[in-house]
């Protein structure tokens, strides 16, 4: 297909202005007018709309077909939600409604919707206050850790460095280091897939600010060690955090507020729907206990003694602004409508069958493919090619194989631990049928692999780019596509 461009003819149009009926402006001063015409495309707009429906039919979405992409929780999100989120008196809020005049009247809704939630956060993880700022999960990360900087300076700590699992998502060390801190990697025990118990006492000490925990961790595994991990950095004044990215798996399960955990994040568009392929939208609220609710960023969300909403930034130890306005509106409003439309048992529900569809399909794959962490899984887990390496086939390879058979590929390539992974996330939302027909064609591959490897290697075929550079294509924007 051409570029939009190309498909342009001199005078086709999809919009006719009526005539002017106020009189000409005045001409804008020369020097701020251009010389040549601006380069846009004359269309019509049947064509315009054929372009852009072409376009959206190359991606690969929820709404086409299977998205195991591990980490990311490619759930499908009911419409209900959307539905929501189109309701007139949210999609119109505006930043500057008045907080105050008219009683704050135009803006009580979005604010009760926020303090509800808050509310119904704390409720689901065990945390006694919420933030629902940040914009992102690695957004809440970046919180968290000024959150246990702030803590640690007002208690006059001379606190330097966080501890971070070999295992974690590369935000946790980012994060860590952009709040100001050294980062140290803990290793993961190989038997069970948790973090070292014995390292990371070793390194604990006095400069150790925080460790950074995930759990379930990228491994897919439970850290049934979390009590310990909480008493070994408590012992030497360290905040634990909690990465809590993945929600998903253990929602009416576990609540990390009830191990001691010191600070959170949850990824509201990883565990409460929303649409976030591409890069976003997303929201990465942030719970603490007690001890850290004094610094959490402003604005904050309370109700007056009227049962009235407004924000309150009256918080002199806050960290201060992480985000403008009403963080991202539309991804909390989406989460709160699905926390409701569920309830206790459907996110009970939702977790259990999350962690069902990836032990199906775990031990659907696990006798053709490497398991080098071999234990029942949470919301996901973690194979190796390494027996198809031996073919001269790649994750790569299967990877871009599993396009042909129109299913995106899970992720690939991480965690850094696992030569050759392959990070399967089925999610909640899958039947039985999907999860067979994706067992089938990754165990097609397997058998292809070792029978015809040469044509893994050109894979995928029936897409409309196959195998391009990837870093070509990521850092030069004028790449043209083979
Ligand atoms: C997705 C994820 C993040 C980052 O979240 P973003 O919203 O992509 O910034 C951090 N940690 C874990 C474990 C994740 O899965």
């Amino acid at each position: 297909m051409s570029v939009i461009f190309n498909q342009s003819i001199p005078g086709r149009r999809g919009v006719l202005l009526p005539e002017r009926d106020v009189p000409e402006p005045p001409p804008l001063p020369a020097a701020y007018r251009r010389g040549t015409e601006a380069a846009l495309c004359e269309l019509s707009e049947l064509d315009v709309m054929r372009h852009f429906i072409a376009l959206s039919h190359r991606n690969h979405s929820i709404d086409t077909g299977f998205y195991p992409l591990g980490s990311c929780t490619m759930k499908y999100n009911p419409k209900a939600l959307e539905v929501a989120a189109r309701l007139k008196g949210f999609a119109g809020l505006h930043p500057f409604l008045p907080q105050l005049r008219y009683g704050g009247m135009l803006v009580q809704g979005a604010l009760a919707v926020m303090y509800e939630l808050e509310h119904l956060l704390c409720e689901i993880t065990g945390m006694q206050a919420f933030t629902l700022q940040p914009l992102a999960g690695a957004h809440g990360e970046l919180t968290g850790m000024m959150l246990v900087a702030a803590y640690h300076r007002h208690k006059g700590n001379a606190k330097t460095e966080v501890l971070i699992p070999d295992e974690a998502h590369g935000t946790n060390p980012s994060s860590a280091a952009i709040a100001g801190f050294t980062t140290r990697a803990i290793p993961t025990q190989p038997e069970t897939g948790m973090i070292d118990l014995e390292a990371l006492r070793a390194a604990m000490g006095r400069q150790t600010a925080a460790i950074m925990l995930t759990n379930p961790n990228t491994l897919g595994i439970f850290n049934r060690n979390i009590a310990e991990v909480v008493k070994i950095a408590h012992a030497h004044d360290a905040l634990v955090y909690y990465d809590g990215a993945n929600l998903n798996a253990i929602l009416g399960k576990f609540r990390p507020g009830d191990a001691g955990i010191d600070v959170m994040h949850v990824n509201l568009h990883k565990t409460f729907a929303t649409p976030h392929g591409g890069g976003g939208p997303g929201a990465g609220p942030v719970g603490v206990r007690e001890h850290l609710a004094d610094f959490l960023p402003i604005s904050r969300v309370i109700k007056r003694r009227d049962n009235t909403y407004a924000l309150n930034y009256d918080y002199p130890h806050s960290i201060g602004y992480i985000a403008p306005f009403y963080g991202n509106f539309g991804v909390l409003l989406r989460a709160y409508a699905y926390i409701q439309l569920l309830g206790r048992e459907g996110l009970i529900e939702a977790s259990e069958n999350a962690v069902l569809n990836a032990n199906y399909l775990m031990h659907g794959l696990k006798d053709v493919y490497d398991l080098p962490y071999d234990h029942p899984c949470m919301h996901e887990f973690v194979l190796s090619a390494r027996h198809q390496v031996a073919h001269g086939v790649s994750a790569m390879d299967i990877a871009k194989a599993l396009m042909d058979y129109g299913f995106h590929p899970p992720t690939v390539y991480f965690p850094l631990i696992v030569k050759e992974s392959m990070m399967c996330e089925p999610t909640e939302t899958e039947s039985k049928e999907t999860l067979d027909a994706f067992i089938r064609a990754m165990r097609e591959i397997a058998a292809r692999a070792a029978s015809d490897p040469e044509a893994l290697h050109a894979a995928p075929h029936t897409t409309s780019v196959s195998r391009p550079d990837e870093l070509k294509a990521a850092k030069d924007m004028d790449f043209a596509y083979p």
